[in-house]
């Protein structure tokens, strides 16, 4: 532990104290500041009693979002060499989210670095919009780093060393540029119409509303395009409603 840089410190701390808040039926309080990146070490004065609690109707935010390095190991089959990012680039970013339970969940995403703020603002705002995340797991934890078995099980993930399906290019997700939201529940649709994945059918029709589907001006799609990313689901061939994307 004594080789790790003080960010990593700060970031299992942090980490130590959201796995207890997962344990726990309530949600603890907000002792700390809900908005935490990778910040400079506290200054030893950080536990005066100048903390401010939230109103009591304030939504509740258990643990602030950790930021991890990576390994080309830890990445498993996502990543292989040839890939256009290297792992030093790539960051482990751990999120709140609001899971079909509605209780509050911890989910990791891989992305690249440069976009690490924009995440945690990102999954901060579907948090507080209570808008509902499945799950959210490194694609490592599929076989072969397989998108499809991701996106039947409707896991929500970024970093992948893919391509563009029928394409030679590489996708965003190549870069850790790319996140696809819920994406049993929002489809992937080529020219031809083909679905991914497989399972979707029943999510073609786009007016209904359960919740977890992304339409036009939803407030969970305007959390990503605010931040300036694209949405797949403003295309037409293909159409990707899960995907956005901040090339
Ligand atoms: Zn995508």
């Amino acid at each position: 532990m004594l080789r790790l840089p003080p960010v990593v410190l700060v970031a299992t701390i942090a980490v130590a104290a959201s796995m207890a808040g997962c344990t726990a039926a309530a949600p603890p309080n907000a002792a700390s500041s809900p908005r935490a990146v990778v910040a400079p070490p506290p200054s030893p004065s950080s536990a005066a009693p100048s903390a401010v609690a939230p109103p009591s109707d304030a939504p509740a935010t258990p643990a602030p979002a950790t930021v991890y390095p990576v390994t080309a190991a830890e990445l498993g089959a996502s990543w292989r060499p040839g890939c256009p990012v290297e792992p030093g680039l790539l960051r482990r970013v751990e999120v709140n989210h609001v899971g079909f339970d509605d209780q509050t969940h911890r989910g990791e995403l891989i992305v690249h670095e440069d976009l690490v703020p924009q995440v945690i603002t990102i999954f901060e705002r579907l948090y507080v919009l209570r808008y509902p995340v499945e799950k959210i797991r490194t694609v490592n934890n599929y076989p072969g780093a397989t998108d499809e078995l991701s996106m039947e099980d409707n896991n929500t993930s970024a970093f992948n060393c893919r391509g563009i399906p029928g394409t030679t290019q590489w996708s965003q997700h190549a870069y850790g540029r790319a996140i696809d939201l819920n994406p049993l529940l929002n489809p992937y649709i080529d020219g031809a119409g083909a679905i991914q994945p497989t399972n979707a059918a029943e999510y073609l029709d786009r007016d209904r509303t359960d919740p977890g589907l992304l339409h036009d001006g939803d407030p969970a799609v305007l959390a990503f395009t605010d931040q300036g990313w694209q949405w797949g689901g403003f295309w037409t061939t293909p159409i990707d409603y899960q995907h956005f994307e901040r090339p």
